[in-house]
């Protein structure tokens, strides 16, 4: 018989100090709350797999697979802007790569246990995280941007202490191209260890970034990537909720789930985490925190660069290029929500006035850009109307030059995102042993921008007494 899933494991083929050697703890009682059988898929996993006895106990941690080399990463960062050199796995395990021919992917599992790098934490998720991170995640994904993926999740049959409550813990098997963060680089930075900063570099462009040649090249990427991951952010109404540094993925993937929210009523000033108290993670601050991360990547990356003094003017300039490509993305993207194929800097103010007025009149996000996409009144959506009729007239003007808005609104603006309300009534029903709102959410979100009247009562805002003004961690 041949082995469930073919693993390759080159993270825990580097040197010891990199990780620490884990396997997952195991649970009381498995039971399955969900499998990806798209992802499981592209895997090379049989969903029926997953779904036996064996697959299961391995969704829950019960059961390390053949060809698995557990472990918890060590990695370090600036939580809040709060430097914290030592973090690490506390509640996850790598089990190991999947080899695909699209490339190798770290299957993970969260909330599987203590590791060493737990400090006080109990290594565990309730289901509430897990519930939200598998259906944000699978949401950023369809809707087409880079990011973490979910290949299934467990029950663990035990309770676990949340809120002055015992709630239901689960674990998520978590996919992504690679876990490791700007912390991870930081890890290594803070302890001198150059050696260690070189071994981490070359295993991160032999993985992910193979067209690169040196560390300033790498640090062009993901400098790339993160500018055009933000701008796709920023062009949903996400907001992460916990950008520190140990929370970047190098790989330019959206990472770690925690109080993140797509907003419903528009404003720059969004936060929904309870733990941002002053908004430093607030939608329109992310692209400077990105920045900020990335200036905490291309320190790290300095001691490899060669002469000093040279090495950070490369590093600054790169950085500085950030502003730049983050714009152009970001220009790029909105053009296209308005109906602007190839938009530019002369697009700027048009488009900035729409978000004002989307401000102002405490207008839904998506369903603003939904409805110009249906060629409906989006005035609708204005607490002033009249706010929407100031702007139409110069937007319609501009769009007689374009050859077919409609058709770009329509791949540019999503009909269905995973509402906080919706998220939330689904792990409420979760919590209570109910899947069905949770699986029919994970339906309803599968083709966001297709029409689907079907799934009609998911475009909605929330009513007043439905609106979700805080989300929280796990
Ligand atoms: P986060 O910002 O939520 O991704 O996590 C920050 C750090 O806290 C990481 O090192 C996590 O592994 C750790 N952590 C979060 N929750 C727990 C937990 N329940 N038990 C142990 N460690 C945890
Ligand atoms: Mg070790
Ligand atoms: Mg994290």
């Amino acid at each position: 018989m041949t082995a469930p899933i073919r693993f390759t494991n080159s993270y825990a083929a580097l040197p010891e100090r990199f990780f620490a050697p884990q396997a997952p703890t195991p649970v009381a009682a498995p039971q399955l709350i969900a499998v990806n059988d798209a992802l499981a898929g592209n895997l090379g996993i049989d969903p029926a797999f997953l779904r036996s006895p064996e697959g299961v106990a391995m969704l829950a941690g019960n059961h390390v697979p053949e060809g698995a080399a557990p472990i918890a990463q060590a990695y370090a960062g600036h939580q809040f802007g709060g430097w914290v050199p030592q973090l690490g796995d506390g509640r996850a395990v790598l089990l190991g790569e999947v080899t695909t021919p699209e490339g190798r992917f770290d299957l993970q599992l969260k909330g599987s246990g203590p590791t060493p790098f737990s400090r006080r934490g109990d290594g565990r998720a309730w289901v509430g995280p897990v519930i939200r991170e598998y259906v944000v995640s699978e949401a950023m994904y369809a809707l087409g941007l880079p990011t973490t993926r979910a290949l299934g999740a467990a029950f663990t049959g035990e309770t676990i202490l949340r809120d002055m409550k015992q709630r239901p813990g689960a674990v998520l098997a978590r996919v992504a191209r690679s876990h490791v963060r700007v912390g991870t680089f930081q890890y290594f930075a803070a302890r001198g260890d150059v050696e260690g900063l070189r071994t981490l570099t070359d295993h991160v462009i032999a993985r992910l970034y193979p067209e690169c040649e040196s560390p300033l090249d790498l640090l062009k990427a993901v400098t790339a990537a993160q500018a055009t991951l933000i701008a796709g952010w920023m062009s949903l109404g996400f907001i992460h909720g916990v950008m520190n540094t140990d929370n970047m993925a190098i790989s330019g993937e959206t990472i770690d789930y925690g109080p993140c929210a797509f907003s419903d009523i528009y404003h720059p000033e969004m936060v929904f985490s309870s733990i941002d108290q002053y908004g430093r993670y607030a939608y329109g601050a992310q692209p400077q925190i990105a920045t900020w991360n990335l200036a905490q990547f291309a320190t790290c990356l300095i001691p490899l660069m060669g002469e000093q003094e040279k090495a950070i003017e490369d590093a600054t300039l790169t950085i500085n290029a950030f502003g730049p490509l983050y714009q152009s993305q970001w220009l790029k993207r909105f053009g296209q929500k308005i109906g602007i194929a190839d938009a530019g800097m002369e697009e700027l103010d048009l488009i900035q006035g729409l978000l004002t007025a989307m401000a102002q009149g405490q207008a839904d996000f998506t369903r603003v850009f939904a409805a110009m996409r249906r060629g409906e009144d989006a005035g609708a959506e204005f607490m002033d109307p009249a706010l929407w009729q100031a702007w139409a007239p110069d937007w319609r003007a501009r769009l007689a030059r374009e050859t077919d808005p409609q058709a770009v609104m329509a791949e540019a603006n999503p009909l269905r995102i995973p509402r906080n309300h919706r998220v939330e009534e689904a792990i409420n029903a979760a919590e209570a042993g109910d899947l069905a709102p949770f699986e029919r959410l994970m339906q309803a979100l599968a083709e966001p921008y297709a029409e689907a009247p079907g799934f009609a009562a998911y475009e909605k805002a929330p009513d007043l007494g439905e609106r979700v003004m805080r989300t929280f961690c796990g």
